[in-house]
């Protein structure tokens, strides 16, 4: 079935230095924004700790789930009276795609690690429970909120709809690309958006590449394998990463064993204890963590206390590349030599691996389960990318991992009386061992 909605009287537009404007004139949409599950987006960066590499990263996950609304609007314009595109699942899919990341947390990378989250679940819980958002979804049907979280979470039946959302080339990865370069101020993230969208063309359950545009395909296949590594996998922001994650290590092993906190983290204890109501999900947010890891600097436990401070002050780990894991025998004299010297090795020796394939085939069961792109050939039938393009099929199903092992140099080097343990640790870490 079909979803309608008022209009606004006056179409509303955000100021966007990505899409320049963004363009609301349902009023469905407009009390979207306005909810306060959304609004808590504001305080979640879309990048998590890359602004410790990149200091222009604050971009948050309001003015992402922004930009994906616009991609798919403007998308909706572009199949407007095509064969398969239904205009009245418009109001559906510009949803959807406001909607997609309601679910995150804080920090989500490390907090669903280490607090075993899934953004997903949350996403539904949020779109279907007792929130302001499920409010102003209700409103347009009682069926309709059940949609969105089932475009959300890939299950609807409309495939067409959900590869909008998420698949190879969809509006999420699209605006995170350029959204992503804009703000860190790396250029590898460019691809012609524009010609893009002209080529998209929709079918039965997903949407197609006209042959015509495969070059500008390519090239955004390529801005995402230069992001991945150039951004997402930046060693630094990794080494953010790892501190934060054991941040919350320490605080949650704490908690457990009955530690007096001097600032008891009362936001974040349904988190230590695993059980998280829908309420206490949504206090949640960057600020909140931050302002936890600022009080925490002056607790009387050493490991939280130097932990909490490195993240706040961007003291970081350093960091050597090991090329396969780190042998057996290797990796125990590390940690009793790390031990000696009075270093906590669950915190303070932390190995952090990492890949991607920049462009995978659709195969169910493994990694990421999104849809190949299809060109569209003059003829009308579908060839799948990498049959048609060399430069995708160079770089299609390839796994690059690598393994890094990160540690604070700066403690190791203060360790005065260890001069024979620190020796060793060098020796092993940079290659002599
Ligand atoms: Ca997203």
């Amino acid at each position: 079935m079909g979803f309608t909605a008022e209009k606004l009287e006056e179409e509303k537009v955000f100021k966007d230095p990505v899409h320049r404007y963004i363009h609301v004139r349902d009023k469905l949409i407009w009390d979207l924004i306005g909810t306060k599950e959304f609004q808590r987006l504001r305080r979640i960066r879309q990048l998590g700790t890359s602004y410790l590499t990149f200091h222009g990263a604050e971009h948050s996950r309001f003015n992402h789930s922004l930009g994906v609304y616009e991609i798919v609007r403007r998308i909706a314009e572009v199949f407007k009276n095509r064969p398969h595109w239904r205009e009245e699942d418009r109001l559906l899919c510009l949803t959807a795609a406001l909607l997609h990341d309601i679910g995150h947390g804080p920090f989500s990378h490390s907090f669903e690690k280490v607090f075993h989250l899934d953004h997903e679940v949350w996403s539904r819980r949020i779109i279907l429970g007792d929130t302001e958002v499920n409010q102003v979804l209700k409103a347009v049907d009682s069926s309709f909120p059940q949609r969105v979280a089932d475009v959300i979470e890939k299950t609807d039946e409309n495939k067409l709809i959900v590869s909008l959302i998420s698949s190879q080339v969809d509006a999420d990865r699209m605006d995170y690309l350029l959204r992503d370069a804009y703000y860190t101020g790396v250029s590898y993230g460019q691809f012609d958006m524009e010609r893009i969208l002209r080529v998209m063309r929709p079918t039965d359950d997903q949407v197609v590449i006209k042959h015509s545009g495969m070059h500008a395909v390519e090239h955004y296949i390529m801005s995402r394998y230069q992001m991945y590594w150039q951004v997402y996998f930046h060693p630094v922001t990794r080494s953010a990463e790892v501190i934060l994650t054991k941040v919350l290590l320490r605080a949650k092993e704490l908690y457990e064993k009955g530690y007096p906190f001097q600032h008891p983290p009362l936001l974040l204890q349904s988190l230590f204890r695993e059980k998280v109501t829908l309420d206490e999900y949504l206090q949640l947010d960057e600020s909140i963590v931050l302002y936890y890891f600022h009080m925490w600097q002056h607790e009387e436990d050493e490991i939280l206390k130097d932990l909490a401070n490195r993240f706040m002050n961007r003291r970081l780990f350093q960091y050597v590349e090991i090329n396969t894991e780190l042998q057996m025998k290797q990796w125990m004299e590390l940690s009793r030599l790390f031990e000696q010297i009075g270093l906590a090795p669950e915190y303070y020796l932390v190995v952090d691996s990492s890949s991607d394939l920049p462009y995978d085939f659709y195969r169910p069961g493994e990694e990421e389960e999104r849809l190949p792109i299809h060109l569209l050939m003059p003829g009308g039938e579908l060839q799948e990318l990498s049959r048609q393009s060399d430069i995708v099929e160079s770089i299609s199903g390839k796994k690059r991992t690598d393994h890094k092992l990160y540690f604070p140099k700066d403690l190791l080097d203060n360790a005065r009386e260890h001069e024979r343990e620190k020796k060793r640790i060098l020796d092993i870490l940079y290659g002599k061992g």
